[in-house]
């Protein structure tokens, strides 16, 4: 069957305008937002508006033998909904209504291509939230979220995505439909399939549909700074943070080379003679001022120069803005820094447990200098995840060798102390091998029998996780 035939029976089985052809729109979606992995041109964008029609699509691709890419905002930074050439790219973001939001029962139920900060604002309204806060809430969706178990700012008191997601609908790599776990707070029955498809990045099932677990709202939060003169000693001051029994809602890190590239990008004031800020907060509540003032003392003790309070709620917010425009930033300041703007940034994701994170930081900045390589690091620090975004020369093979030799150290550096090779972003291309690495051989073959029970065709966003063998 030839490309024609796949066309012309997706625009049978599918309603007009759901089955798109343009060669610039097809251009448009073989990647996510991470540079240096691979992605040919799908052959096709699908863009259903239910779940049939999402069901329908993968029967005929399956039809075809062709490859399915589940895809959201594509804000991914792993290369996970990158298409392999000649693929279906299957758009889930015309699937974007709240089906439901129950504020008795504290849930939301909502199409995959809901935008995180559409559900914020819905719950919000009801003095709810969804606590998981990527920094690209404003574009990425609530499919991608579950299927990469994204975290977050605010992950580090209330838990990442996979702890509010309480029941899923999927469709299958043969077109059937499941749904699995439930809509109460408790419940064990049969196994955990929820689970199972939460963080397995397209490779199990199309998410077609979310009950997800919403959380009263906090009051405006109490927020501070601390700056530190090495981001070891802010490393340091995380752990003791944890040591003393402090649970901030909020505890972010953001190195001199992030301070510089966000404030070249956006000015906003931000202390750039600092080799490193904590950024912290704690819910408002009775022991609020307690609880701040300890953070506090834990920053001082571990060498702080200087810590002061936000103001005020306007200052706190501008804080966490400039923390989200790290990522921006970085790209922004690594394009500037070779000729033609070839310059790109290799975005790591690992996690640590909190008490190495000194000793890693350290570890990290004698890599970067070994290699001659710029290295920034930002965190959510509070959960041990660790971004070390590498800078490189894209039109330079000596560059891109460095930095990718950096990345391999990082990982390594990492796993010897009882890390993980991603804490947020995903396996999607970019980390396959050093999956492997961490599972083992036995995890390797437990994870290919779930793939191999879910897919036997191999259909759904192959190649990502782990290679096909
Ligand atoms: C500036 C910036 C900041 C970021 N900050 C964070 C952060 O703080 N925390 C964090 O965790 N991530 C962060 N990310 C990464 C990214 O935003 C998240 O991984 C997000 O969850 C991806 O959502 P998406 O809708 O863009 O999914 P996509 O990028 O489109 O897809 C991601 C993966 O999920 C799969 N997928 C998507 N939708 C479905 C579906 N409906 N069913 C099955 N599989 C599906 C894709 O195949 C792919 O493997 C950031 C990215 C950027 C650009």
């Amino acid at each position: 069957m030839t490309y024609h035939d796949l066309v012309q029976d997706l625009r049978r089985a599918l309603p007009d305008g759901t089955v798109l052809t343009d060669p610039d729109l097809r251009r448009g979606h073989q990647r996510d937002e991470a540079h240096l992995c691979p992605a040919g041109t799908p052959a096709v964008v699908v863009r259903p508006r239910d779940t049939a029609q999402v069901a329908a699509a993968v029967r005929v691709a399956a039809a075809h033998r062709t490859p399915v890419v589940p895809q959201g905002a594509r804000t991914g930074l792993a290369g996970g909904a990158n298409t392999p050439e000649g693929a279906v790219a299957l758009s889930l973001t015309a699937m974007d209504r709240i089906l439901e939001l129950d504020p008795v029962n504290r849930i939301a139920v909502v199409q995959a291509g809901v935008v995180n900060r559409t559900l914020a604002a819905a719950a919000t309204a009801h003095g709810l939230r969804f606590p998981p806060d990527p920094s690209s809430w404003e574009s990425c969706t609530i499919g991608g979220n579950v299927a990469t178990n994204a975290g977050g700012m605010r992950c580090v008191k209330y838990g990442v995505t996979r702890h509010h997601v309480l029941g899923l609908e999927v469709v299958l790599a043969d077109g059937r439909v499941l749904r699995t776990g439930r809509r109460t707070p408790k419940g064990v029955a049969g196994y955990d399939l929820t689970r199972l498809f939460v963080g397995s990045e397209g490779t199990l099932g199309v998410i077609t549909e979310a009950t997800l677990a919403l959380r009263p709202a906090a009051a405006e939060p109490l927020t501070l700074v601390a700056v530190f003169d090495t981001t070891s000693a802010a490393g340091a001051a995380v752990s003791a943070i944890a040591a003393a029994g402090c649970t901030p809602s909020l505890l972010e890190l953001v190195d001199r080379t992030h301070l510089a590239a966000i404030e070249a990008y956006r000015p906003m004031g931000l202390r750039t003679d600092a080799a490193a800020l904590l950024i912290a907060a704690v819910d408002t509540g009775p022991r609020a001022a307690d609880d701040l003032a300890q953070v506090e003392q834990q920053c001082v003790r571990a060498g702080a120069s200087e810590v002061y309070a936000a103001t005020d709620a306007t200052e706190a917010e501008a804080l966490l803005a400039a923390r989200r425009l790290a990522y921006h930033g970085m790209e922004h300041a690594a394009a500037a820094a070779f000729p033609d703007g070839n310059g790109g940034v290799i975005v790591d994701d690992v996690a640590v447990p909190r008490t190495t994170l000194a000793p890693v930081l350290d570890g990290i900045a004698d890599i970067a200098a070994a290699h001659r390589v710029t290295v920034g690091v930002v965190a959510h620090a509070g959960d041990g995840n660790l971004h070390p975004n590498i800078v490189v020369d894209r039109s330079d093979p000596d560059s891109v060798a460095a930095g990718r030799a950096v990345f391999d150290e990082i990982m390594r550096l990492c796993l010897s102390v009882g890390g993980t090779s991603t804490g947020e972003h995903g396996v999607g291309s970019l980390k396959r091998d050093w999956l492997a690495t961490e599972l083992g051989p036995v995890g390797v073959q437990v994870h290919r029998a779930v793939k191999l029970a879910l897919d036997p065709e191999n259909l759904l966003n192959p190649d990502k996780v782990l290679p096909t063998r």
